[in-house]
Parts: structure tokens; sequence; C-alpha cells
């Protein structure tokens, strides 16, 4: 292990750990990203779980579409899905493609296939056709990741201008409208669909009044849609993450200088790392949550949630 890799573990996420210890308590130096931010780009460097998620042939065969699927927890869950045996479409923006082909390449030596489709889910048409190019390019889908996500923190109302307003809600919420509606013909009964909420559905920052609302609509989307979806055999969850490393963080998700003590405030005492995310990902998507419909699993290092 180099010292760049001190944040990372080749430890597998089934071996019994401390909690507290299995990371450090991170205090990232202040930096600052263009939005989207780069993996490549994080200092320290996010884990993935590159070296250490070890797959047990939970997902064999599946085809899985994950937004957002470059970097942070998208890249996360797109690494432990190919390593339980998925094939694995990945949307990311074009500024995103050196994190994206990183991804590509750790799934292809899973020995599954990879496919990456850069584009703009803001964009109503790009969503119809990332799911149309998935099912062509992978013959089918089985499992609908909505996670990409845009979060710019902005002290006041008056500092939120209607395009950032907008821009948002249509990529936190209106494309996983878009995506999911364009996913339902294709997916068969025992299919998934998992929702990336946060922690800020229940707990809205001052400082993140538009994006906190979209989580709070994730939530209700998924509780909804959940129950329009059982009689045909597609379950709906979602995953709220707490406080988790990843470059949403440093490309305007916070100021920068709460960068250095960013997530000690958890019980765990520390930020978590994007692969603690993916067994969540992998429970939902697996036929053993069968009867686990319109759930919210809170992965957030121990903050209280309703
Ligand atoms: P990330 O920056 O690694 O991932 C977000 C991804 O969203 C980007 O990689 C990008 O590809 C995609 N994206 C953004 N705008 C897009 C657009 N217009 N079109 C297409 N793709 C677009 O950061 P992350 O923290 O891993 O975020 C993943 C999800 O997790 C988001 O929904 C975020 O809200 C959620 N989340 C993150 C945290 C955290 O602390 N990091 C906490 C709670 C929830
Ligand atoms: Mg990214």
């Amino acid at each position: 292990m180099t010292t760049e890799d001190t944040h990372t573990t080749r430890t597998d996420q089934l071996t019994l750990v401390n909690p507290v210890t299995r990371y450090p308590s991170i205090s990232p130096p202040e930096q600052e990203q263009p939005e989207p931010g780069l993996d490549a780009e994080l200092a320290p460097k996010a884990d993935l779980g590159e070296f250490s998620y070890r797959g047990t042939g939970r997902l064999v065969g599946r085809k899985a579409l994950v937004t957002g699927g470059d970097s942070g927890i998208g890249a996360a869950v797109a690494i432990a899905f190919a390593r339980e045996g998925a094939d694995v479409a990945i949307t990311y923006l074009p500024e995103e493609e050196e994190d994206a082909q990183n991804v590509a390449r750790i799934i292809t030596e899973s020995g599954v296939r990879a496919v990456t489709l850069p584009g703009d889910l803001t964009d109503a048409a790009f969503c119809a056709e990332v799911v149309e190019r998935t099912v062509g390019e992978l013959g089918g889908l089985d499992i609908l990741v909505n996670n990409a996500g845009k979060q710019i923190y902005r002290e006041s109302l008056d500092d939120l201008p209607d395009e950032q307003l907008e821009e948002t809600f249509r990529t936190n919420i209106l494309a996983m409208f878009r995506l999911t509606r364009a996913a339902v013909e294709h997916l068969p009964p025992g299919a998934a669909i998992i929702n990336t909420t946060s922690i800020q559905a229940y707990q809205p920052a001052p400082i993140l009044l538009d994006y906190a609302s979209t989580k709070a609509a994730i939530n209700n989307f998924t509780k909804g849609l959940a129950q329009q979806l059982a009689p045909k055999g597609i379950r709906v969850n979602a995953v709220a993450p707490g406080p988790i490393w990843t470059p949403l963080q440093p490309s305007g998700g916070q100021p920068t200088d709460a960068l250095p003590e960013f997530g000690q405030s958890t019980p765990l005492g520390r930020a978590g790392q994007p692969t603690e995310l993916a067994p969540a990902y992998v429970f939902l998507a697996s036929p053993e949550s069968s009867f686990v419909l319109g759930e919210t699993l809170n992965v957030n290092g121990g903050q209280p949630t309703p």
C-alpha cells in the first residue's frame, strides 16, 4: 500500500472490524474543484472498494444501470455489483471521463461487462436514451440505481439563483422520474430500483435548502412508487447516506473551510467512505431482500432518523 492509499483498505467487507477505526477520522485539507468534482483529484483518496470488496455471487448474470457511477458512492456501488457478478452500465457527465474509465476498467477486470454512457441527465431525452442503450448493449435491465446528484451550498435564499434551483431539481428528482419511467417496461419481475437519498431528507442543513428538498422528495417518491410497482414484482427502495467523502463535497457541496471537520460529528466520529455504502445497495438489489419495499436504509454513522 502506498501513502496515496492510506484511506483505502485491503480488508474485505466481511472481515470483523471495529467500525470506529475501520477508516481514519479524516481531516481533508481545504480544497476546491469545479463542479462536478473528480475522484482522481480528491485528497485524501476515497475508498471505492477497488482493493477490498469481495463478491459472493449475489448478483450473478444481472444487468445493472448506475447513474453517477463514475465516482463516489455510485462508483463503489458499480464496483460491488461487478464483483457480485453483474454487468454494469454507468452514466456520468462528459467532464468525468477520466473517473468513468477508471471504474469501467475495474468492472471489466472483475470479469463482467462495463458500458460507459456520458451525458447530462437534466436532458429528458438523455434519460430515456441511457435506458435504451443499456438494454441494447447488455441485453436487458434488472437493477436501476438512481444515484446521480447535484449539491451546491448557498448561505441564503437570496444567493440561490433560479438556474441552480431548477438544475438541482432536474438532476436529483426529475431525472429519477424519467429514468424510472423509461426503465419500467424493461424490468422483469424480481428487478430492483434503488434511489440515493440523504440524511438531508430529515435533517436539512440551512445552507442546502434546494438539495435537501429534493432528497425529501426522493424518499416520498420511493415509498409511493414501491406500492405502484409491487404488483409487477419490481421492488423500489432507497439508501440514505450520511457524510461520505466524495468529490461532491469539495466541488461546491460544502464551504471549503468546513472540509477539515467533514463527518467528524457522527457517533462513529468520522466520515464514511463510499465502499461502506455498497453492501446496502447489494442487499436491496438482490433477492435476499424480497420482502423489503419502500424502505429507506440509512447508512450514516449512527445519526438518528425518523
Ligand atoms: P459524486 O460527485 O461522486 O457523484 C455524483 C454524480 O452525479 C457525479 O459523479 C455525476 O456523474 C452525477 N451528476 C451530477 N449532475 C449530473 C447531471 N446533470 N447529469 C448526469 N450526471 C450528473 O458524489 P456522491 O457523494 O457519491 O453522490 C452520489 C449521490 O449520493 C448523490 O445523489 C448525493 O446526493 C448522494 N449523497 C451523498 C452524500 C455525501 O456525503 N457524499 C450524502 C448523502 C447523499
Ligand atoms: Mg463524478
